[in-house]
């Protein structure tokens, strides 16, 4: 599938809300995005289309992934890296050549009040270096006509490409995807193995991912809008302000510079831009996590399902289905959840009959389930998420796990009482 297809697809099931009058680049879209959270299509901004909330809810990943929402966790925890990756000499993504770079006439969005500048929020860095490549999703700042400063986190494999180019004082040739198959976004928010994110994809849909090759040698799949360029081997200039997963702003670091030498794109591109700690962002950061929980706490007991909660970020909370075995198997879930996620802050371990899509279920089962002294467990200095705003200096930060599972030989005294026919 590709980019336009998906919106249609949205279109037609008429969960697309679409904006026709022109909209401001700068906080306007953004807060209206914030305020509408269903997809969202604006038409004019700045004479171009965007568009945002595309994957911004468990609902649309379902549909990206072709099953019920219930499912998403059996799908992606029983899908491997190993799909199809075919090369092809043409796209449509080549309609539009311009040799001239001005991404200033790009509809890139400011978000927040101190955001440092505009940024590309949705650009898939796709790099490749001496038979080696990377496809992953970075926060990048505008930072001139044909400039962009790019966060690269350390030891992730862009940062590690560019490393290694830059240590022989070569410039590493990367291309910026904006507006592909949604599953290729999903997939390249995933942590797969060095240079699967594209087999990981095709694997995910069943179907072989095109990919064409750029003026510079890297090999892309056909999106709307592609940024060629290289990403500078000394060059560095400041990056941010910043709003991360948590809303909190991000502080300024110097980072790398990507220098874009060309632009292709569709005609009438539609320019993807993602909310920073929209729901969107939390999704995408944090369900490919919920697949390595499952994986994990099914090695211990018998897991039913798992979910990184948006109130958590995404990212610090989860909730964990089992069906309870023995006494202690929500205990031993707990363990398994925080080594497989090493962010993770808080779990609640529930059982097969609560809701866990459902905050106040899963808070039913914590106020009937619960036994402080007995079934909270408090793990001090250990390793928690750079992105908590609570966390030590030193990255450690106090894990708790809640154990909300029935006792097993009290049984009886936690059912749920049902109407008959309900
Ligand atoms: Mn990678």
């Amino acid at each position: 599938m590709i980019f336009r297809d998906f919106i249609n697809q949205l279109k037609t099931s008429g969960k697309l809300v679409e904006i026709q009058h022109p909209v401001s680049p700068e906080f306007e879209a953004s807060r209206i995005a914030k305020q509408t959270k269903a997809p969202i299509l604006f038409h004019d901004i700045s004479g171009s289309k965007v568009i945002m909330n595309l994957l911004g809810s468990r609902e649309e990943l379902a549909s990206m992934l072709g099953v019920p929402k219930e499912e998403i966790i059996r799908k992606l925890s029983e899908v491997s890296p190993k799909g199809e990756v075919k090369l092809v000499s043409d796209s449509p993504t080549l309609e539009v050549v311009e040799e001239e770079v001005d991404l200033t006439k790009l509809p890139i969005l400011t978000h927040f009040e101190k955001d440092g500048a505009p940024y590309i929020t949705a650009g898939i860095v796709v790099s490749e270096y001496e038979g080696s490549m990377n496809a992953s999703i970075h926060r990048l700042m505008l930072a001139g006509k044909d400039k962009l400063a790019a966060r690269l986190v350390p030891p992730r494999h862009t940062y590690l490409l560019h490393k290694k180019a830059a240590e022989k004082g070569e410039p590493l040739p990367v291309a910026i995807v904006l507006g592909c198959d949604p599953t290729i976004i999903y997939a390249t928010s995933t942590r797969v193995p060095v240079g699967k994110e594209f087999e990981y994809a095709s694997a995910l849909k069943g179907a072989p991912v095109e990919l064409f090759e750029c003026e510079n040698g890297v090999k892309v799949p056909h999106s709307e809008i592609v940024l060629e360029g290289y990403i500078d081997p000394v060059e560095r200039v400041d990056e941010g302000p910043f709003v991360d997963i948590t809303g909190t702003y991000d502080h300024v670091r110097k980072e790398p510079v990507i220098r874009i030498t060309r632009v292709i794109h569709r005609k009438d591109p539609v320019y993807h831009g993602i909310l920073p700690a929209g729901p969107e962002h939390l999704l995408m950061m944090g369900v490919p996590y919920e697949p390595r929980i499952y994986r994990a706490v099914g090695e211990v007991t018998t897991v039913k399902n798992v979910v990184l909660t948006e109130g958590g970020c995404c990212y610090l909370h989860a909730v964990v289905q089992i069906e309870k075995q023995t006494e202690g198997d929500g205990k031993n879930a707990i363990m398994a959840a925080f080594a497989a996620h090493t962010s993770l802050k808080h779990v609640v371990v529930v059982d097969e009959d609560i809701n866990i899509f459902d905050l106040n279920d899963v808070e039913f089962a914590v106020a009937t389930r619960v036994k402080g002294d007995i079934d909270i467990l408090t793990i001090p200095h250990v390793r928690g998420s750079s992105l908590d705003p609570r966390g030590a200096p030193d990255g450690t930060t106090t894990k708790v796990g809640i154990d909300a599972t029935k006792v097993l030989v009290e049984k009886e005294n936690f059912e749920r009482a049902v109407i008959p026919g309900e």
